[in-house]
């Protein structure tokens, strides 16, 4: 079995959806399943509903009316008046106001899980309606009824024992299947696997049906060495290692969430990244084979960053136990540590501050240690790096902290 991914910009209007079908003629249909986001930016859109929704804003109902525009508008592109799916998707935002109507619990995390996955489940009937439409038979799956988690709301973990015996004994594997990303179930409630889950939806089926492949189709070539909106020239990679790709991530690539290469590297399985424009270029394999080919340096970019620099007042060393205090403050205030740096009396640090609590822990410090800090710095890390690289990095500003190891350099730039 092949398991394809298509995310939002691959359904983002009337002509994406027909460019699935596309695809899907060209690389066959056979045992396949398929596993789609919602559509665009529409993730986005329903935070906004709930928003509205759970803090009882003024705007709930233009927020309502965005969404539904949006879908009515590609139906009304792709399929006849009269058509059946505008009932479907009548009743999906039915189902979505009848929870609003209904609910009563207070617990934002829930709240978001039962109202956000209207996107994935509006965007796969309407695929699966369209396919239809078009003469290609599919088979439309509830992902809820196959993915089982815990409680974890907007993060739970898979329950992969359950999952797996599900998913083996109810999937079809001759034919193609269609399904949603990003959400699961614990028992009649839905669940999601976080924000960006639908690639691990698509590793999570691929583990449990031991699939030959997975394919993420999307508007790129394939992984590029660098993120063509802040270098102007870029690389496509041929090739990943699933260890390559899980560092990558660690340091903050949008490559491919290590969560969704764990299960796929445990049984083996490739995972391609396409262009869903360019069926002719093979784009990117991550797999068991080489590091990274070809070899070039990768660069990795975290803007809006803060570097302090911690020493005590009382001149101690900045050791273990001046280090486990300072660590605990930042999980306490949610900052996000990118890079360390400490010699005898300072120690220092990249953070991202992404839910604005630097200030806070700034106060908490300041009795105890002195504290240096630059707001707003860049952050660029390259794997593989080589004096060039480097080179490349410095002429974008000035470098206030560089770290060099074997593989990956670091450097701070204001
Ligand atoms: N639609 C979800 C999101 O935007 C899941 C996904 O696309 O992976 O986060």
């Amino acid at each position: 079995m092949r398991i394809f991914k298509f995310g939002g910009a691959s359904v983002k209007d009337a002509d994406g959806v027909k460019n699935v079908s596309r695809v899907l003629q060209q690389e066959g249909i056979n045992g396949v399943l398929i596993v789609i986001s919602a559509m665009g930016k529409m993730t986005n859109a329903f935070e906004k509903i709930i928003d509205a929704y759970f803090y009882k804003k003024e705007n709930l109902k233009s927020t309502i009316d965005f969404v539904e525009d949006f879908h009515k508008k590609i139906i009304e592109d792709l399929f006849p008046k009269n058509h059946q799916i505008y009932n479907k998707v009548d009743s999906l935002l039915g189902d979505l106001s009848g929870f609003m109507a209904r609910n009563k619990s207070q617990e934002y995390n829930y709240v978001y899980d039962q109202m956000i996955g209207y996107g994935e489940l509006l965007s796969t009937n309407i695929v699966s309606a369209y396919l239809l439409e078009i003469g290609i038979n599919n088979k439309f799956l509830d992902v809820r009824d196959y993915i089982k988690t815990d409680v974890n709301y907007r993060d739970a973990k898979v329950n992969w024992e359950l999952t797996e015996k599900i998913i083996k004994e109810n999937v079809a594997t001759s034919q193609l299947n269609i399904t949603q990303g990003f959400i699961g179930s614990v028992g009649v409630e839905t669940t999601t696997l976080g924000r960006e889950g639908s690639d691990y939806t698509a590793g999570i089926f691929a583990y449990c049906l031991d699939a030959e492949s997975v394919t993420i189709w999307k508007d790129v070539d394939g992984v590029l060495n660098a993120d063509p909106r802040v270098f102007t020239k870029t690389e496509l990679l041929h090739e990943i290692s699933y260890t390559e790709a899980i560092e990558m991530a660690f340091y903050g690539a949008s490559v491919i969430h290590p969560k969704t290469i764990q299960p796929l590297e445990q049984k083996d399985i490739p995972l391609f990244v396409r262009s869903f424009d360019d069926l002719s270029n093979k784009g990117t394999c991550v797999g068991r084979g080489n590091k990274i080919t070809p070899e070039v340096p990768c660069f990795i970019v975290k803007k809006n960053q803060i570097l302090v620099s911690i020493s005590a007042k009382d001149f101690s060393f900045m050791v273990e136990s001046n280090i486990s205090d300072i660590f605990k403050k930042l999980d306490n205030y949610k900052l996000k540590v990118n890079l360390i740096q400490n010699s005898a009396i300072s120690f220092s640090v990249c953070v991202d501050d992404k839910y604005n609590n630097f200030d806070a822990f700034y106060s908490d410090l300041k009795t105890k240690f002195n504290i240096k800090s630059y707001k707003e710095v860049t952050l660029y890390t390259i794997r593989h790096f080589n004096e060039e690289a480097i080179k490349e990095i410095r002429k974008k500003g000035k470098s206030i902290i560089s770290q060099i190891n074997t593989e990956t350099a670091q450097l701070v730039i204001q």
